[in-house]
């Protein structure tokens, strides 16, 4: 399909897919293969090796790319597989400007995989671009988003940070694992390239490990390909299927992510239990203007903080039925986490409160089920674990 023809819910079920020319098969074939036939020494069909490519993979990366509006699509084996990508890009003496309250798993990729190798890391307060351009440096080759920010749910300028970026000849690159294109296309608002972890809202159903990404312009994909292939953190053809089947229902899926996420914010927002509610769609977030233009709608992510103890919060995301205790995001069932324990304990602790990921805050990943459900099951794990 031509892709400039169709809106986001028509390409989400069929862009990067045709049905079967032999077979009319309608979806996208499991090819388990790891070689291909060639017709002569070197004289093959598109395909040699499945590190190399797949067609299984190359629908999928053609899906995710339509979506985020991007010429050329790469997928991996888990969003850390596509942020190592772009940290290949780097050289020894490089400086890389990043979020302070990025995901736990990439402040720990560039800190303790990347630093050794005489890469330079700052974590900035990208909420202010003034911070973010005086933490630009000659060496600065890469600024590294996050937005909406995991887990306080900020929202950082992307246009003005690629700006900045730019204007230091650095790449800006934005890992919008959180908002989906769906709700935000970096890509339009001038960032280099795109980074997901399919495993969240593209998968979509908790069943698949996946990464990907997205750029319009050539050569940095060429590069992308590259370490791809030298790497080798690519996505089994099952994996791939299973992202393309959750791709279809993403439009539908996140209209009830963002409709439930909302109301229970507003409710957790009224709730004597709970001092404060990080939720972008809320008119008391500070960054809710910005959130309102940037993205299409504000996701089904909400944290909140309870004045209570790292045990008492414990013992509130040990309480609830329907919400899951797990790491993780982006499903049709809600999940529940402590932050300090779970998805961010691999911060320092100084340098986890300083960012404000206190003891108390709580990071909700809300599904698909009934939002009344939800509430009900938020207030009894609230009665039984808080004095
Ligand atoms: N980026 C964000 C925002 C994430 O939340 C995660 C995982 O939770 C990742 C990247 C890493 O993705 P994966 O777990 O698929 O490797």
């Amino acid at each position: 399909m031509d892709d400039e023809d169709y809106e986001f819910e028509t390409r989400s079920i069929h862009a990067g897919q045709e049905p079967d020319e032999e077979t009319g098969a309608l979806m996208t074939p499991i090819y388990a293969n790891s070689t291909y036939v060639q017709d002569g020494p070197g004289d093959h069909r598109g395909y040699e090796y499945s590190r190399t490519g797949n067609p299984t993979r190359t629908d999928l990366e053609a899906n995710v790319a339509s979506l985020e509006g991007g010429e050329y699509g790469r997928c991996f084996s888990s969003g850390m597989g596509s942020i190592n990508t772009v940290l290949n890009l780097l050289e020894a003496g490089d400086h890389v400007v990043a979020s302070e309250d990025v995901y736990g798993g990439t402040h720990r990729i560039f800190t303790q995989v990347y630093d050794k190798y005489d890469l330079e890391f700052d974590f900035v307060d990208m909420t202010d671009t003034d911070e973010t351009a005086a933490a630009m440096k000659d060496s600065t080759e890469l600024v590294w988003v996050e937005t909406p920010t995991n887990p306080l749910l900020n929202i950082v300028d992307i246009d003005a940070t690629t700006d900045i970026a730019h204007d230091n000849g650095a790449l800006c690159v934005v890992d919008n694992t959180f908002a989906t294109p769906y709700l935000q296309r970096p890509l339009e608002l001038g960032a280099d390239a795109v980074s997901h972890s399919l495993t969240k809202y593209m998968g979509g159903h908790s069943d698949v490990v996946g990464g990907a990404l997205v750029t319009n312009d050539e050569e940095l994909d060429e590069q992308f390909g590259f370490y791809q292939n030298s790497v080798g953190a690519t996505p089994g053809p099952h994996d791939c299927f299973l992202v393309l089947r959750g791709t279809k229902t993403l439009p539908v899926r996140m209209d009830r992510h963002c409709e439930n996420a909302a109301e229970l914010a507003e409710w957790l927002e009224a709730h004597d239990d709970v001092s404060r509610v990080y939720y972008p769609g809320l008119e008391s977030h500070p960054d809710h203007d910005l959130a309102s233009e940037q993205m299409d709608d504000f996701g089904g992510m909400v944290s909140f903080e309870m004045d209570a103890s790292l045990e008492e919060t414990a013992d509130v995301v040990s309480e609830t039925n329907v919400f899951t205790l797990a790491e993780s995001l982006g499903g049709v069932e809600s999940l529940i986490e402590q932050p300090a324990t779970m998805t961010h304990a691999a911060i320092p602790k100084e340098e986890r409160l300083a960012a404000g990921l206190r003891d108390g805050l709580i990071r909700a990943s809300i599904g698909i089920e009934s939002v009344s459900d939800l509430k009900r099951d938020l207030e009894q794990a609230f009665e039984k674990s808080l004095n």
